[in-house]
């Protein structure tokens, strides 16, 4: 269902323009209006999902088998070193449109991208207790 204050529901339903470099019923991939390196693109899916907690199994599915295709059509143009898919969920994380996308950064030998985070040691027995909590519910 399309909200209609939402700005990535009006980008990906072409009520707003933007550099669009695939569409389908699902999905429109666009560049991003400030990337984070040249060809940063982003893939929306048409039906407003707020995030990863909120976007259904097969949708997602569907959108990250068209990202192996964005991402081998991007190399081949952009010529990029490498590549870092980033997706966030929630204002902690980052997030400031509130519609589910998947992030295409293109990375280049010094392009100054910094998408590091500081990491620390795990308790070995604490992390099998997470994991078999975790592992539970899925
Ligand atoms: P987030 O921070 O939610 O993960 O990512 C939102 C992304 O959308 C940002 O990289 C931002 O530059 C991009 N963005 C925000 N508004 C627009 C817009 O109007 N057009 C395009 N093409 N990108 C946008
Ligand atoms: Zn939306």
């Amino acid at each position: 269902m399309a909200d209609k204050d939402c700005l990535f529901c009006k980008i990906s339903n072409g009520e707003i323009p933007s550099a669009t470099i695939y569409e389908d019923n699902d999905f429109r991939v666009i560049l991003d209006i400030a990337p984070a390196s040249k060809g940063h693109a982003l893939i929306i899916p048409k039906e407003h999902f707020q995030d990863i907690f909120d976007i259904d199994a097969l949708t997602a599915g569907k959108l990250f088998s068209l990202a192996t295709e964005v991402a081998r059509a991007m190399k081949a143009v952009l010529h990029c070193d490498g590549m870092n898919i980033v997706q966030n969920n929630g204002l902690i994380a980052g997030q400031t449109v509130f519609h589910f996308h998947l992030h295409l950064i293109p990375r280049y030998e010094g392009d100054g991208v910094n998408l590091g985070w500081p990491q620390h040691e795990a308790d070995a027995e604490a992390n099998q207790e997470l994991a078999r909590e975790i592992r539970k519910r899925i």
